[in-house]
């Protein structure tokens, strides 16, 4: 290990601390139950070497976008819990369903159908989060709020499932209002969603640019990448 590391490794550690320790903050200022908001370490474009620092330094839950990337680190890291964040495309499936806890970014009921299908028996459900295309852009993936209901009866339906949420992306705002004006709107779907007996308990929202206006919104999962690890490969 050269010295490049290490330091890597200090400024993880600093920067999982300072992140643990807002959250605490912002959990208390916007009211918020204490340890109600999880961090997800969002670990796509980033070496084991700085995954295995932020280990050591006690976080258990990392975030994919690409099976590829994430199977040597799969096969590495045992005892993460893993959440798949990423497009799913058709021919993933089967290893996402086999190796993840999590897919947090289901859109269409043939992949929900495909994932429930491969997921090995022996293993608990599936845990999935619906993602909705909060902000409607045309570029994004997601589902559109008015599609929400039928793909979450779908899914719920499936055994080897078990839908926990709602996961978005707004699009990117600077103006902290605008931030918790985007994230107002999922918040309110979510809320409508568990007043009509929907079992969730997941509001996956905010990035590393964005999380506190998510906690104000009642994020119950902050999904951070370059604010822990630095930039990505
Ligand atoms: C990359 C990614 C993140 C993390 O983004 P940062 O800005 O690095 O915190 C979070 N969620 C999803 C779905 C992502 O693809």
């Amino acid at each position: 290990m050269c010295k490049g590391d290490n330091l890597h490794m200090d400024l993880i550690t600093k920067n999982f601390l300072k992140i643990k320790k807002e959250i605490q903050i912002c959990e208390r200022k916007y009211n918020r139950t204490p340890n109600s908001v999880k961090l997800l370490a969002v670990s796509k474009g980033q070496s084991i070497n700085k995954l295995e620092s932020l280990i050591q330094s006690g976080q258990i839950f990392f975030g994919e976008s690409y099976l590829q990337e994430a199977l040597p680190k799969i096969e590495k890291f045992k005892n993460v819990e893993w959440h798949f964040i990423g497009t799913i495309q058709r021919n993933k499936t089967k290893k996402i369903g086999e190796l993840f806890s999590w897919v947090q970014s289901v859109t269409t009921k043939v992949i929900a159908k495909r994932l429930n299908d491969q997921r090995p028996s022996h293993l608990p459900p599936l845990n999935i989060c619906l993602e909705v295309n909060v902000s409607e852009e045309k570029s994004k993936s997601g589902i559109l709020f008015d599609e929400i209901i039928d793909l979450a009866d779908y899914c719920i339906s499936l055994p080897h499932l078990k839908l926990r949420g709602l996961m978005a992306i707004p699009k990117q705002q600077k103006d902290f209002t605008k931030q918790r004006q985007e994230f107002n709107k999922i918040k309110i779907m979510y809320e409508n969603l568990l007043a009509k007996g929907y079992p969730l308990d997941t509001l996956s929202i905010g990035m590393s640019d964005d999380w506190e206006a998510a906690i104000a919104e009642g994020a119950t999962m902050i999904r951070i990448g370059t604010a822990l690890f630095g930039p990505r490969n």
